[in-house]
């Protein structure tokens, strides 16, 4: 069920049977040469929608423009401040909420998202909200698909495992014959490694092509399999989601008890 297909009747029926929404999270950024600019949100949008299909909940309409600040120095990024998308996102949860559903999943795969998301969720913690904001998955994507991978550089951005996901979910857009003689992008050190200071050019000191991994080896065959693996982890999640109960309770605790907070 996707909200913008849906007649005001539908979604408040939809609202009250299942009461779950999907806020899919994407962003526009460069994925080196050979994939498309909205790769993780065309991704994000395509396991939503699948894993609404078998456990009945509604897909809200994508976030596109995002945190994508390390990404500025490639074309293809629309950069959003932290500070006009915290406000942003905490806005279409809570226009979601008056609809009627008292429990969102936030859908994010764009590893530049993970940062501000968590604390965004954060914030929400005692501010009132009478809904459930719960973000997913709380690490990358292609954790865990180690076995699928042939190349031995570590799968980060645009690299085999993502171009597999890209080639079989959205061939048409991907080129594949732009990674020749490019390979695996080598990756410049790291400032501040030695110390292990993170600083303001973190990404871009390492991978100033926005590209991280070998794609060369990737097939559409190892995507269907990683795809229908991200399907089937969602579906648990909204299944989880749904069942649950004890997270309303313990945000109502901590709202009475963090203005009479206890002495521990
Ligand atoms: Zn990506």
């Amino acid at each position: 069920m996707e909200w913008t297909r849906m007649t005001g009747p539908q979604l408040a029926e939809a609202a009250r049977d299942c009461g779950v929404c999907l806020l899919p999270i994407g962003s526009l950024e460069a994925h080196g040469r050979h994939l498309p600019v909205g790769t993780d949100g065309l991704t994000t949008e395509a396991v939503c929608r699948a894993a609404a299909e078998a456990e009945p909940c509604v897909v809200a309409p994508m976030i596109w423009y995002s945190h994508v600040r390390e990404m500025k120095a490639t074309v293809g990024a629309v950069a959003l401040d932290t500070g006009l998308l915290m406000p942003l996102v905490e806005t279409v949860c809570d226009e979601i909420a008056r609809n009627g559903f008292r429990k969102i999943i936030l859908v994010n795969h764009h590893g530049g998202n993970r940062n501000w998301l968590p604390l965004l969720m954060q914030d929400m913690g005692g501010a009132g909200k009478r809904y459930l904001a719960v973000l997913y998955p709380p690490e990358g994507i292609f954790r865990g698909f180690d076995h699928l991978r042939e190349s031995d550089v570590e799968e980060q951005h645009a690299g085999e495992l993502e171009t597999s996901l890209s080639l079989h979910l959205f061939g048409d857009c991907v080129d594949m014959a732009a990674l020749d003689g490019l390979g695996a992008e080598a990756g410049r050190a790291r400032p501040m490694a030695d110390v292990k200071g993170y600083t303001p050019v973190e990404w871009y000191s390492q991978y100033p092509l926005a590209y991280a991994g070998d794609a060369r080896p990737a097939t559409k065959e190892k995507g269907r399999e990683v795809f229908e693996a991200e399907v089937g982890k969602l579906v648990a999640c909204i299944r989880a989601v749904k069942a649950d109960e004890t997270t309303f309770q313990r945000m109502k605790e901590f709202e009475s008890q963090q203005n009479t907070p206890l002495s521990p």
